[in-house]
């Protein structure tokens, strides 16, 4: 099949969805053209950035313990809320007790789950070689079984005809043209690279923010859809975010920027004054509400103050921390005023009065008498050297998305769905996930609609 040929199915991207939706699409007959916008080099979206992916399970040779699909289910209700699509929230987490077996029979492996600070080992299977192989891998087996792919090739817009997708334009450098497929699977991801979407919401301040992954995602896709009728669903103003090394890269900084010293450390804004309980619960729990709350910090800037007794308890970024022989001298490698930081942890470490100190469970090692309080693991900040980590939100995913059936289809915005445009991944997870996050949910989303929508699509 050439890209000039009759073409069944357009897939656009090529992270998680798009390849699970082209495979699937081939492997039902359909002559496929997936195109990606970005380099061959750069290719697979987020989808590159990741390391495993949330699935119901009995207990097998790779993950411990069984994961039920009504515990699954009980996770995402209290992460996301009563908003949700239940129907196909429901959908996804059966759809993900088969999707390692699919993903195995298409060249995907698996590796013990990987220690840090987020503890997934139960309910997450780890890729083989992270997300960038699951890409090389997917992308390999889709040219193996016929799929063609085009690189720098992005789609600008689509001919909708009431609910009919007549054609897609599509572009490459300066040369445009359309193409007439029965079907389009659009999954080309959120629109968080995509600063100005952003300033809409969240004004200058999101010039600050870091893009932890694609700088393609510019969600260009999404809004064409918005504009032809289609039904959005999510939350426009809602984005996951971490606290992410200042040091990092505006985008695709992607895992190895993020900081897990929060809970080990106090953290200070730029005025060097704590905003936050740092201790308020375990990290996996608590680690994304801090992208949040760095971004309503003055310049969305923080730091993360540390000493020796902590520094080998968590993952580095790939920076190494400041250091400094004492709290002013950090201030001054820091920017910040060495004077207000060192009332800062003086009064930190004047409100504490011991306790057993055990990173592993809540240990109720806390401050007293001071506000915001640290809860859990309040360990005075006194050994030299002296450390700190300078922080930015780093936006990974946003929450608004095409609204979707069960077979995928992108709804209209009144009655109805279109008949051949359906959608997969990020672009349509806003139906299941308005707030919040489970770890691994966003490539369970992508395998399961993706394999839908690559099914669906070639029935057309
Ligand atoms: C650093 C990081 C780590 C993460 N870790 C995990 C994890 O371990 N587990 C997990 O479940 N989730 C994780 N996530 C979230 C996860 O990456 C996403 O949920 C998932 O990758 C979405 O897959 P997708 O295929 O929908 O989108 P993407 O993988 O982002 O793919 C979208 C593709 O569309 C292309 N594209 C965009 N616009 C156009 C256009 N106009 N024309 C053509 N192509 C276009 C892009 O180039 C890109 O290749 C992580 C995210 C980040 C940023």
């Amino acid at each position: 099949m050439k890209a000039s040929g009759p073409l069944d199915v357009l897939v656009v991207g090529a992270g998680n969805a798009a390849l699970s939706a082209a495979i699937a699409a081939r492997r039902r007959g359909a002559a496929v053209l997936l195109i990606e916008r970005a380099s061959r080099d750069w290719r697979g979206g987020n989808s590159k950035y990741t390391r495993n992916l949330r699935c119901a399970h009995d207990p097998d040779g790779v993950m411990p313990g069984a994961y039920g699909e009504e515990e699954f289910f009980d996770d995402l209700m209290q992460v996301t809320g009563p908003e949700t699509d239940r129907d196909l929230a429901r959908l996804c987490i059966a759809g993900s007790r088969e999707a390692p077996a699919w993903m195995e029979e298409n060249g995907i492996r698996w590796q013990p789950a990987m220690r840090g600070t987020l503890h997934l080992g139960r309910t997450n299977r780890f890729f083989l070689g992270g997300g960038k192989a699951l890409v090389n891998t997917l992308s390999a087996t889709a040219e193996r079984i016929g799929v063609e792919i085009l690189y720098e090739t992005g789609l600008v817009d689509l001919a909708i005809a009431g609910d009919r997708c007549e054609a897609v334009t599509l572009a490459s450098g300066d040369r445009e043209w359309a193409v007439e497929p029965r079907a389009v699977v659009l999954a080309c991801g959120g629109f968080e690279a995509n600063i100005g979407w952003l300033e809409e919401h969240w004004g200058a301040a999101a010039r600050n923010y870091a893009i932890r992954g694609s700088r393609e995602n510019d969600g260009l896709p999404l809004r064409r859809m918005l504009e032809h009728g289609a039904m959005a669903r999510g939350n426009p103003k809602g984005f996951h975010a971490i606290a992410v090394d200042a040091r990092g890269p505006k985008f695709e900084g992607g895992i190895v920027t993020r900081v897990d010293s929060v809970p080990f450390s106090v953290m200070v804004n730029e005025e060097a004054e704590r905003f936050y309980d740092e201790g308020e619960d375990l990290w996996p729990k608590r680690y994304a509400t801090w992208g949040r709350l760095i971004a309503e910090q003055p310049s969305q800037r923080a730091w993360s103050i540390f000493d020796r007794q902590v520094v080998d308890r968590f993952m580095s970024t790939v920076f190494e921390p400041f250091e400094a022989a004492s709290i002013e001298e950090l201030a001054v490698r820091c920017s910040l005023d060495p004077a207000q930081l060192g009332a800062t942890v003086a009064a930190y470490n004047a409100s504490l009065d011991g306790g057993t100190y055990d990173p592993s469970r809540l240990d109720g090692v806390a401050t007293a008498g001071i506000a915001p309080p640290k809860s859990n693991w309040a360990l005075p900040i006194e050994q030299p050297p002296f450390y700190a980590y300078p922080l930015c939100p780093g936006i990974t995913f946003t929450y608004l998305g095409l609204g979707v059936d069960a077979d995928a289809r992108v709804r209209l915005a009144g009655e109805g769905t279109f008949q051949n445009v359906f959608a997969a991944g990020e672009i349509m997870a806003g139906n299941i996930l308005r707030r919040g996050y489970l770890a691994g949910f966003g490539m369970t989303i992508g395998t399961v609609f993706g394999r839908i929508a690559g099914e669906r699509s070639a029935d057309v």
